[in-house]
């Protein structure tokens, strides 16, 4: 009866979500010799591990499906108004930003910016994030941003001891002044450091030896003491003294660097980033010119492109975890550069004089809710505030909370039955009158004349030496676009600055660069996901918890684990967090002396830096010549490591881009001896659907999110890198003090700010999943196989392929072995990957894991069309390599070395060896999607040598 065909209907966007049609998939199944993708999934990935049965999950559902579906359980959260405050507020995103960075792909789609030649618009949106913390924080140098607060806290106290040298103490003070969550995530990180952490009131600091104290200011309950003196005591002790601290407070407070502060950090959410149940938001992380060397996560630096021009780009770029490996300072990789963005941008748009403003309403509006209660016979606890009053309601909390429960309003709850509560940018005088309404019942209070009576006698609850004197946001960024045409224009030149995936494929191995739909983008931005506070009560969060039980649900049956955790906000979290769960079940065996972890060689650099930050010892094991583990080496290794073997950490397939054959043998060697095994999950996209980390023999492995499962790379972050574990491991998942995870264990501290990291991106992951269903999981992975081999095929004979299997084909990625052409021509990896950008191509992964190679994964997003202008690019610049090695070209003047070419390149006079259509036009079909660098090569070493980490002088404005 029906004409419509309901399955076709139902599989609807798995074709969307591939690139490649029928027809495509058939020329390139015919050109790796393969009959089917399931006879190509036979001949890569070994027989002994191939999952038997599709995955215990519902097959595709179509996209207004899914969205009514998540909609659904979106409605399930209440979005009380919160004055929770404990670091999270709710904020206007300025919706001239909303709509044109967090909901744009040209922003989110971006990756990391290693390419700075075609990432300038975000290297300078980063510029001004880190000039507006160093402005407000009153330091020298700020780094692009931190996951959150909590880790941020416990990334100062490492940076603090490895930069104290004369001092030896292992003690670290944390105020009792601070937010609570931070005191659990720093309780986790010290214990593997050895670190013992005091935890006190501010006024006992002088009884201890420390080598670092944790303040807060102004403190989790809202008073506002004088850091200074604490600070002082600390330098006389040789220790480092670290601020937590508050953007909006700090538009009106004395700032920590005025008062010799070391580090300053905190969380930038409330600059107009969504508090989303806990994120994604940047934490900011700012210190002293003498710690630049020590400061972990990247940081944004200017330099100078060949043409002299000013350029931005990645400083200290040594310093990554991929080449100090296990003594790299942090393994801090994926960041939060979207909301980071977002951040500088809403401080670019309100300037310094309209975050004054909202500033000093904030305050203005406390002040009155203080008068108020006061009034009424109600303590305010601290009389020194900016936002935030403690109070202490006597008998009457069960009351007042019932009466919150009924206006919809959440406020902190102490143990001793105080209230927290803190006003935010979107409190009105009527909330204000509200609030009066459920604190004290029937009241005669009127805001308006209260805050006219304010404003009569000039009060502030600041106290007058911590009032803000030192100015701050001078620079022209801050003071030039305040309209919102002005404001949607800066953000359009910014934006057509980069490159993103949104123009061409970004072919980056090992990041799996995948679509990311824009139907599963769009819940995120739903009120009733973006509003929720991570510590609202539970029984608001219904639909947050519906969310977490699904995916977690889905993520099991994906992987084969028993438990799941969504609390890592990245991979390299994932990793600290699973090696976490090892130490801790071999202690609870009684083997807590296991402390050698072992790594191939290939490994991704962050698993040598979180081993180490877990106290475990690294020792490192060869690879063959296939690219596999050296058998042997792994044999001599483990017998080294004896009773002492810890673990493994292994990624599969390796980052060589090979399914090692041997994987099964591997687990089983490293249990025989004791051992758990962790796997790197960073490549799971080769294994969705065909096979399993849990049965293939992994113990625990991190699920990078924003790599299989669709959450965008927002240009460096966010991402989220959930764990799974086998059942001995699920009861040494993180747990949280603050909100509890339901079955947690009570013995667990926490390893992010909140229970469940980034949770609101988690609604993207799990679009993800339910969209494409068992049946376009795993097609989604033999086509990620299919592209990659495709792409070998057609490359092969230019460059050679440095590992496959020994019928030739790999895994998901491939690596591009340039050095043979380099060592004939002087023509490097860099040159190449400069000169893909002409072709309107981001480079792939760059001599990683090999020096002088492009790892390349096309992933199953990109259709044969554009592999082949991908292929067709990369093979023109291997002729134009030749013409160097003939000497057609001079070595030090041809397109490659002098790539990329900017629009200025081609005008004036033209005095090259090649013509200008060679420089910016090499192929005919370029000049229909033409990208235009917006700079020349960048002069790395320039910029490190005269790092220069914060918006240029205003003078360099001048001609403007
Ligand atoms: C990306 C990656 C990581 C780190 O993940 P982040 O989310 O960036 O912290 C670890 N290992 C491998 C192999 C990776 O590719």
């Amino acid at each position: 009866m029906t004409s419509l065909n309901d399955l076709e209907f139902r599989d609807a966007f798995i074709k969307r979500h591939i690139g490649p049609d029928a027809k495509q998939q058939a020329a390139m199944l015919a050109a790796v010799n393969a009959s089917s993708l399931d006879d190509l999934t036979q001949k890569i990935v070994p027989e002994s591990i191939l999952l038997a049965h599709p995955l215990t999950l519902e097959n595709a559902t179509p996209e207004p499906e899914a969205l009514a579906y998540l909609r659904a359980i979106a409605e399930q959260n209440k979005a009380f108004k919160s004055y929770i405050g404990m670091g999270y507020h709710d904020t206007f995103v300025p919706s001239v930003i909303l709509r044109n960075v967090f909901e744009n792909p040209g922003w989110y789609t971006a990756y990391t910016p290693y390419q700075p030649e075609i990432a300038q618009g975000r290297l300078e949106a980063l510029i001004n994030y880190q000039q507006m913390i160093i402005d407000l924080t009153g330091m020298d140098l700020a780094n692009a941003s931190l996951l959150d607060e909590a880790t941020a806290a416990a990334e100062a106290m490492a940076m603090a001891k490895r930069s104290v040298r004369k001092n030896k103490s292992t003690g670290f003070f944390v105020d009792h002044n601070v937010h609570p969550q931070t005191l659990d995530v720093l309780r986790t990180r010290a214990e593997y450091y050895g670190f013992e952490i005091i935890s006190g009131d501010l006024t006992t600091l002088h009884e201890h030896d420390v080598f670092g104290a944790l303040i807060q200011y102004p403190g989790t309950d809202g008073r506002i003491d004088d850091p200074e003196p604490y600070i002082q005591h600390l330098h006389s002790q040789d220790a480092l003294a670290i601020v937590a601290s508050d953007l909006m407070a700090l538009c009106v407070l004395k700032s920590p660097g005025e008062m010799g502060a070391d580090v300053v950090l905190g969380n930038s959410q409330r600059f107009g980033v969504p508090m989303g149940f806990g994120g994604p938001h940047a934490a900011f992380f700012a210190t002293r010119e003498c710690y630049k060397r020590a400061i972990p996560g990247r940081i944004i630096g200017v330099s100078k492109d060949s043409a002299g021009n000013q350029a931005y780009r990645m400083a200290l770029q040594t310093r990554e975890q991929h080449i100090r490996r296990e003594k790299a300072t942090s393994n801090i990789c994926t960041a939060q550069v979207l909301l980071a963005n977002m951040a500088g941008f809403y401080a670019v748009y309100h300037g310094p004089d309209g975050l004054k403003r909202i500033a000093q309403r904030i305050h203005r509006l406390t002040g009155i809710l203080a008068e108020g209660l006061e009034a009424k016979g109600i303590r305010v606890v601290n009389s020194h505030f900016f936002d935030t009053l403690t109070i202490d309601p006597l008998h009457n909390v069960d009351l007042i909370l019932e009466r919150a429960g009924a206006h919809s309003v959440n406020f902190r709850r102490y143990q001793n039955d105080n209230l927290g509560i803190s006003i935010n940018e979107t409190t009105t005088r009527e909330d204000i009158e509200e609030l009066f309404d459920v604190l004290l019942g029937e009241h005669d209070l009127n805001a308006s004349v209260m805050d006219a009576d304010l404003t009569h006698q000039n009060t502030t609850f600041i106290p007058e030496n911590l009032e803000r004197t030192q100015p701050y946001l001078t620079h022209p960024v801050f003071n030039s676009y305040h309209s919102e045409t002005d404001m949607l224009r800066y953000l359009k030149k910014l934006e057509n600055r980069d490159l993103a995936l949104d123009h061409s494929m970004i072919a980056l191995g090992s990041c799996t660069m995948k679509l990311n739909a824009a139907t599963q983008m769009i819940p995120v931005s739903w009120e009733k996901f973006g509003r929720m506070h991570p510590f609202a009560p539970d029984n608001q969060t219904k639909g947050y918890r519906t969310l977490v039980d699904e995916l977690q649900t889905m993520l099991k049956a994906i992987t084969g684990f028993a438990a799941v955790s969504l609390q890592p906000n990245s991979g390299a979290q994932g990793e600290y967090a699973g090696l976490l769960a090892i130490r801790k079940y071999q202690e609870a065996m009684g083997e807590g002396d296991r402390d050698i972890c072992l790594i191939p060689q290939s490994a991704h650099g962050t698993n040598p830096a979180s081993a180490q930050m877990m106290g475990l010892q690294v020792l490192v094991v060869k690879t063959d010549v296939y690219g596999n583990v050296d058998q042997q080496d792994l044999q001599a290794k483990v017998d080294q490591a004896g009773d002492r073997l810890s673990c493994l950490m292994i990624t599969y397939p390796s980052t060589h881009g090979v399914f090692e054959q041997g994987i099964k043998e591997i687990c089983e060697l490293i249990h025989q001896r004791g051992g758990q095994v962790y796997m790197d999950g960073a490549n799971l996209n080769a294994q969705v659907g065909v096979t399993r980390p849990a049965d293939i023999g992994a113990d625990v492995s991190h699920m990078n999110l924003h790599k299989t499962f669709a959450i965008p790379h927002g240009g460096g972050g966010p991402g989220m890198g959930p764990i799974g574990v086998g059942a001995h491991l699920a009861p040494f998942l993180p747990n949280h003090t603050v909100a509890p995870i339901p079955g947690g264990n009570p013995l667990m501290g926490a390893v992010s700010a909140t229970p469940y990291g980034s949770a609101s991106i988690l609604t993207i992951s799990w679009m993800y999943i339910r969209l494409l269903g068992a049946n376009g999981l795993r097609e989604s992975t033999q086509v990620a196989l299919l592209n990659a081999n495709y792409l070998v095929t057609r490359l092969k004979d230019y460059y050679p392929i440095l590992y496959s299997a020994e019928n030739g084909l790999v895994a998901h990625e491939c690596i591009l072995d340039l050095r043979p052409m380099k060592a004939e021509s002087g023509i490097s990896e860099v040159d190449m990957a400069k000169r893909l950008m002409d072709y309107g191509f981001h480079a792939p992964t760059m001599s990683f894991p090999v020096p002088g190679t492009f790892m390349v994964e096309p992933t199953e997003s990109e259709s044969k069309v554009e592999l082949d202008r991908f292929a067709d690019a990369m093979i023109a610049i291997y002729h134009e390599v030749q013409q160097v090695i003939t000497g057609h070209f001079p070595a030090d003047n041809n397109p490659l070395v002098n790539a990329p070419h900017t629009q200025k390149d081609l005008i004036g006079d033209w005095q090259r060896p090649y013509s200008r259509e060679q420089a910016a036009f090499p192929l005919a079909w370029i000049a229909d999607n033409k990208f235009w660098p917006s700079v020349n090569r960048i002069d790395d070493v320039w910029g490190d040598r005269n790092l220069f980490c914060a918006c240029p002088p205003t003078d360099s404005y001048s001609e403007t």
